[in-house]
């Protein structure tokens, strides 16, 4: 089984981005081939400043590895490093029906938070379908907001593929986890890393848990009790907890007599204990650049491989070769 999946370099990884890309990317190197890669092409559709983008590029491939992700064991790899996405992104552009991407949510989002709309985020379910179909993945760990981007890929390979013959691409699943399929951000919306609402992955214990104390809750007093369904603070909290410690906060929220500053603590502290493996990997990797640049070079290389032989195939079915 081959696996894939991506992130963009578009700022700080926040914990959405691990709890609903990165902790199943990490799980699943364990199950078969595993193709992980920096998007960095997708991520100037949202930052138009170089340095910017260089010095994000540069942080992603630590976190990846601060995660855990394992170069023994996964091609851990560069979007830009491989530019003939470009031209299967092209190919799958000639199957790709205008109304497919008017339809896509994201684009849609992404328009109405004030970013421009211009041709390549308009486009970027194409050349999303293009980085899963370049190395013939069969499976794809994302986030429930990428649901309808996997559905255009399984689309546009079955496109090819009655037309220019079965087997010419392979059409890919996704895998979402119900219970982190949307983790929401400081506001209530989706946690994203272009909307300046989420809690960052690594960080400094201040900033962190000044951001944790802006998650949005309602104006119960502290007296009374609180409600569960629909709770930044317990969702949050969910992805940390264990059974006996979630039983015990919504029994605290249903009495009453805690504030929220005490239940965003509680979520801070879980928090921190949790991500402590990562934060102390990454400062480690943070001091070993050369080693973590030189993991992306060698991805690169093996992720060539594996793209060259799908693109040759993909150029003799279309009539290119
Ligand atoms: P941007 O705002 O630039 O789009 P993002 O935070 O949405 O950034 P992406 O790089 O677009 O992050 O997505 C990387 C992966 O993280 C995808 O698989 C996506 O589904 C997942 N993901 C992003 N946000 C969340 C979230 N809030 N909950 C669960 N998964 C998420
Ligand atoms: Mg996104």
């Amino acid at each position: 089984m081959r696996i894939l999946t991506g992130l963009q370099p578009s700022g700080k990884l926040h914990i959405g981005n691990y709890f609903g890309a990165m902790e199943p990317a990490v799980h699943l190197q364990d199950q078969g081939e595993a193709f992980y890669f920096i998007a960095d092409y997708h991520a100037m559709t949202t930052t138009g400043d170089a340095a910017t983008l260089r010095g994000n590029i540069q942080d992603l491939a630590i976190d990846f590895l601060a995660c855990g992700l394992d170069p023994e064991k996964a091609t851990i790899f560069r979007q830009s490093d491989i530019p003939e996405v470009n031209e299967l992104a092209w190919v799958l552009s000639t199957v790709c029906p205008m109304g497919l991407l008017e339809r896509c949510h994201s684009y849609k989002d992404k328009v109405a938070k004030g970013f421009a709309a211009n041709h390549a985020l308009f486009a970027y379910p194409a050349l999303m379908a293009a980085d899963i179909l370049l190395y013939d993945a069969d499976l794809v760990p994302v986030g429930k907001d990428q649901k309808q981007h996997l559905e255009v890929t399984r689309d546009l390979a079955g496109k090819i593929n009655d037309r220019y013959g079965e087997g010419t691409l392979v059409i890919p699943e996704a895998q979402i986890k119900e219970h982190t399929a949307v983790v929401p951000g400081l506001d209530g919306q989706k946690m994203s890393k272009s909307y300046n609402n989420t809690i960052p992955l690594t960080g400094g214990k201040k900033a962190i848990r000044k951001s944790i104390m802006r998650v949005v809750t309602d104006s119960t007093a502290v007296e009374d009790p609180k409600p569960t369904d629909g709770s930044t603070v317990i969702a949050l909290y969910k992805l940390f907890a264990d059974d006996e410690q979630m039983a015990q906060m919504i029994a605290d929220h249903e009495a009453g007599g805690f504030g929220y500053g005490d239940f965003k603590q509680r979520v801070f502290d879980a928090y921190w204990e949790y991500f402590a493996e990562v934060r102390s990997k990454r400062e480690e990797l943070e001091n070993n650049l050369d080693y973590v640049n030189g993991v992306i070079a060698q991805g690169a290389e093996k992720a060539r491989q594996e793209a060259s032989k799908v693109l040759d195939r993909v150029r003799h079915a279309v009539g290119l070769r």
